[in-house]
């Protein structure tokens, strides 16, 4: 059977046995917490569990690395629409260690992307339109430089209330034990 059809079948089962009912809470975050972490399949259920969130608590933006590299990018615009819209008022950054995107190496990348058949035409065309790949298929060297970027990117935004708090945290993909990187209440 299909991941899709499973999933199909699951949810099913989930709705027509009202298992929703455990989870049903609102748009607006309780905690009024932002966290920015990253897409790794060990956070899944750990990261919520370990920091004690539940459904409803916090918004959660994740994707590979917790990184946020444009400005005025997707990311930076869902962390203002959390701030302005959606009633946070603090943002924690949650890097972890083992994490890929500190071993993430462009050129490897670029190389899977030919044996998975883009040509070099496209390769070049984006090249020569300006989309420097290595540049934006690039990691972090450690998982502290990672978090410390990204929380002095979200500080240094033009659009950021005053007085919100940005902090950075790593985790222990295998404990869930949290290190603070960089307390955000020194700096307000
Ligand atoms: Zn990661």
């Amino acid at each position: 059977m299909s991941q899709v059809s499973d999933i199909l079948k699951f949810n099913e089962k989930f709705v027509e046995n009202k298992e929703y009912e455990a989870y049903l809470t609102s748009r607006f975050p309780n905690k009024k917490l932002l966290i920015i972490t990253c897409m790794d399949t060990r956070l899944v259920e750990l990261l919520p569990k370990a920091m004690n969130f539940k459904n409803g608590d916090v918004k959660i933006i994740k994707n590979a690395g917790a990184v946020i590299s444009q400005p005025f990018g997707s990311v930076m615009r869902s962390v203002m629409v959390a701030l302005y819209e959606l009633s946070a008022e603090e943002v924690i950054v949650v890097g972890h260690y083992g994490c890929g995107m500190a071993s993430l190496n462009a050129d490897h990348m670029i190389q899977s992307i030919k044996e998975r058949g883009i040509s070099d035409e496209v390769l070049s065309t984006l090249e020569n339109s300006g989309i420097k790949l290595t540049k934006w298929l690039r990691g972090f060297d450690s998982i502290q430089e990672g978090v410390i970027q990204t929380v002095e990117l979200i500080k240094r935004h033009p659009l950021l209330p005053p007085g919100v708090p940005v902090h950075g945290m790593i985790m222990d993909p295998a404990t869930g034990a949290l290190e603070l990187v960089s307390d955000g209440y020194t700096s307000i």
